[in-house]
């Protein structure tokens, strides 16, 4: 017999990314929000918050809002028009999701992402940063892509790849997609009788992609096609990945009871995925040399604070690889800097009380936080 929890591919998940689609949240005739179908969605997060599950949105629907708001719907509309519908668009959006979220008391907060936000390390980090601050807070980051002001050389385009960027960012275990598709099948299910539903894709093989650019799924801007690349980058990363039909109202608590779906299982858990991006992909910029105090802190999961440091070397900015070293010389973990050269020069040696307000502009006293730091194994432990 199968067990409820069994059924519920949501049950081991801590921290989850729902990406929905334009078409789910608008209306296509009249332009108008799903009102009953958004709140339907929004007593699913406020029961799966209430459990303690971290949620993160990231909504479309800007453009298509834009549109009806400024009197474009039926026209195909040049790329200013566009860009000004979402700019319009994305003030109703997020207070849809404001208005939504509110019923239940739970705050939102707006982030609007482009590629070279989340591509390049620094305005990565800020972008970290600002959304799991509002999720320590207690708050939903509702996420979208800048359109307004994104140009066709550097832009997602389709907001499945980006979610994916998103739920790798944050460390989330799962991102669903909720689209008009229950999953990715073998043949195009309408087309062929054959078509047989794939309920786990354990590997994104050669087979699998032959199989998504046969797919369509007209109520998603990607189809089928960026839904795969979106999983390669989730479970990468550390990501599990679901696409679920989203279209009838309490979407997520139909998942929950077992609604029909694929998963896309992670490789590996999403910290180690983290702390492989830190040590693997970055240039070390500068040299933190610490007492044993500090040392024996980092060995046991805390933070780098200034206190602790002895001696500082290179230049390097907030958010850029670092690397610390012990009394002997020895390096024993790199990072993410939380303040650049010259604020750290400042505050090395001295108590976080001090630091708090040093800089103006920031309340951090991390040199790194060690959600930022990976411990480097020494003494014939492999890393
Ligand atoms: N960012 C676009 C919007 O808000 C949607 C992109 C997508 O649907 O994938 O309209």
């Amino acid at each position: 017999m199968v067990s409820l929890s069994d059924q519920n591919p949501l049950s081991s998940f801590s921290c989850i990314t729902i990406k929905i689609g334009s078409a789910l949240l608008v209306d296509a005739r009249s332009g108008k929000l799903r009102q009953q179908w958004l709140n339907s969605l929004a007593t699913d997060i406020a029961a799966l918050k209430s459990r303690g599950v971290d949620i993160l949105i990231v909504s479309s629907g800007a453009i298509s809002l834009g549109r009806s708001i400024l009197g474009l719907t039926g026209q195909t509309l040049s790329l200013p028009r566009i860009q000004a519908a979402a700019s319009a668009g994305q003030v109703a959006l997020s207070e849809a999701w404001r208005d939504a979220l509110a019923q239940f008391n739970i705050t939102t907060g707006q982030i609007l992402l482009t590629p070279n936000i989340t591509e390049e390390r620094r305005p990565y980090i800020n972008a970290r940063n600002t959304i799991s601050t509002l999720l320590d807070l207690g708050a939903v980051p509702v996420i979208n892509e800048n359109d307004s002001v994104a140009t066709a050389e550097i832009r997602y385009g389709d907001n499945d790849r980006l979610s994916a960027r998103v739920a790798s960012m944050i460390g989330a275990d799962c991102l669903v997609l909720f689209s008009d598709v229950d999953g990715l099948y073998t043949a195009p299910p309408g087309a062929d009788n054959g078509a047989r539903h794939l309920p786990v894709v354990k590997s994104i093989t050669k087979q699998i992609e032959a199989m998504a650019k046969g797919a369509a799924s007209h109520l998603s801007r990607g189809g089928m096609t960026t839904k795969i690349d979106a999983a390669k980058i989730a479970t990468r990363s550390g990501t599990s990945m679901i696409i679920a039909n989203g279209t009838t109202t309490n979407p997520l608590a139909a998942l929950t009871k077992g609604a029909k779906h694929t998963i896309f299982p992670a490789k590996q858990n999403p910290a180690a995925a983290r702390k492989r991006w830190i040590l693997g992909t970055l240039d070390v910029k500068g040299q933190i040399h610490v007492d044993r105090g500090a040392a024996n802190a980092l060995l046991g999961g805390k933070s780098l604070l200034p206190i602790g440091v002895t001696k500082i070397s290179g230049e390097f900015e907030h958010g850029e690889a670092i690397s610390i070293l012990d009394p002997d010389g020895v390096e024993i973990a790199r990072g993410l800097a939380g303040m650049n050269w010259e604020e750290a020069n400042l505050a090395k040696g001295k108590k976080s009380e001090i630091i708090i307000g040093m800089f103006g502009h920031m309340n951090r006293t991390e040199l790194v936080h060690a959600d930022n730091l990976v411990l480097i194994a020494t003494k014939g432990i492999s890393p």
